[in-house]
């Protein structure tokens, strides 16, 4: 018999430095799955870990037939580490869930059920998220407020990757070739029949947030760079503009001096000009900086991730 052809669900684990979470993790995701009644692989991908992650992952995977470990050769982030996932998982559904318990494990099952009734696509959308500080809530919502607005594909608000997809959305994912991998973008720019189930998510179990501001930052970049041109493109109707002020500006000083001669004040006119186009050409240059960037990313063609070993598969 192939065994591979009859895995229900595919759980994705990306687990950076998690040592601490497992126990746990493991304990609550075996009673919500095994309740379920189905076919199950649990998948890790060790993402370069510095602790014992691996270890502890291994020993796991001895003892249940239904952990599986993809080893990476060294960090290279969540979302590559989910493309790993993607690229292994065998389920007709596939789950992508952080270690550290942030996503209730409860809402498997919702998420299955929901997946039963016909749904390709069944996301999270927080409406709650203890312990994180209020500056982080801030800046996320607006950042998803913002790249809704500017981005080419619809981003639902407060979503994150913890997510349900059918193995047909997983395929199309994976035709994406892109190394930069905005998870969140690419989820809903496949389409398919989605829905949402709200849920509140849970202060980390233990450790802290590998993702700090600077980190979430480049984020944000990332994802507005791959799912919008506008930063491109504002430029050329911000120079028309300014342009055209400077047509009526030049105007009126050429009549001016005409009538009442040469005058010599205007260096705080001037010094201002100077420093503000100076300004917006500088932004404008960082803006095609981080574009073209991207695009020489994008053309090296390395591959996303790379495996170093991995435990369980057939
Ligand atoms: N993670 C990963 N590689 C990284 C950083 C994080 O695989 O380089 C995993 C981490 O183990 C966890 C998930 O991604 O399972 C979310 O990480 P974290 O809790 O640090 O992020 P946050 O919840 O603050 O968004
Ligand atoms: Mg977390």
């Amino acid at each position: 018999m192939d065994n591979d052809n009859n895995i229900d669900l595919s759980l994705l684990v990306p687990c950076y430095n998690e040592q601490d979470n497992l126990d746990y993790l493991f304990h609550k995701l075996t009673e919500v799955l095994d309740s379920l009644n189905i076919v199950y692989e649990i998948i890790c991908i060790n993402d370069g870990s510095k602790d014992n992650t691996l270890l502890k992952l291994i020993e796991y995977c001895m003892h249940n037939s239904d952990i599986k470990i993809i080893n990476l050769s060294r960090n290279f982030g969540k979302e590559a580490a989910m493309t790993a996932g993607l690229d292994y998982a065998k389920g007709k559904a596939v789950i992508p869930i952080d270690a550290d318990l942030q996503d209730p494990p409860e809402l498997i099952k919702q998420f299955w059920f929901k997946w039963l009734e016909g749904y390709d696509v069944v996301y999270g959308v927080r409406i709650d998220r203890k312990g994180e500080s209020w500056i982080k809530k801030m800046t996320s919502k607006y950042f998803y407020r913002f790249i809704g607005k500017i981005s080419d594909t619809p981003i639902p608000e407060d979503t994150g990757d913890y997510r349900l997809m059918d193995q047909k959305v997983v395929q199309a994912l994976k035709q994406m070739p892109e190394r930069n991998r905005f998870m969140k973008g690419l989820f809903s720019w496949v389409g398919y029949k989605q829905t949402a189930i709200y849920f509140s998510r849970e202060p980390r179990q233990s450790g802290k947030s590998r993702f700090n501001y600077w980190k979430l930052w480049n984020f944000a970049i990332d994802g507005i760079t791959s799912f919008s041109s506008i930063p491109l493109k504002i430029w050329s109707y911000f120079g028309l503009i300014v342009s055209f002020l400077g047509l009526i500006y030049g105007s009126f000083l050429i009549i001016r001096t005409l009538i009442s001669g040469v005058e010599v004040p205007g260096y705080a006119s001037t010094i201002v000009t100077i420093l503000f186009l100076g300004g917006i050409q500088l932004i404008t240059l960082g803006i095609l900086g981080e574009y073209t960037g991207r695009i020489y990313q994008e053309v090296k063609q390395r591959p996303i991730y790379l495996v170093q070993e991995t435990y369980g598969f057939e």
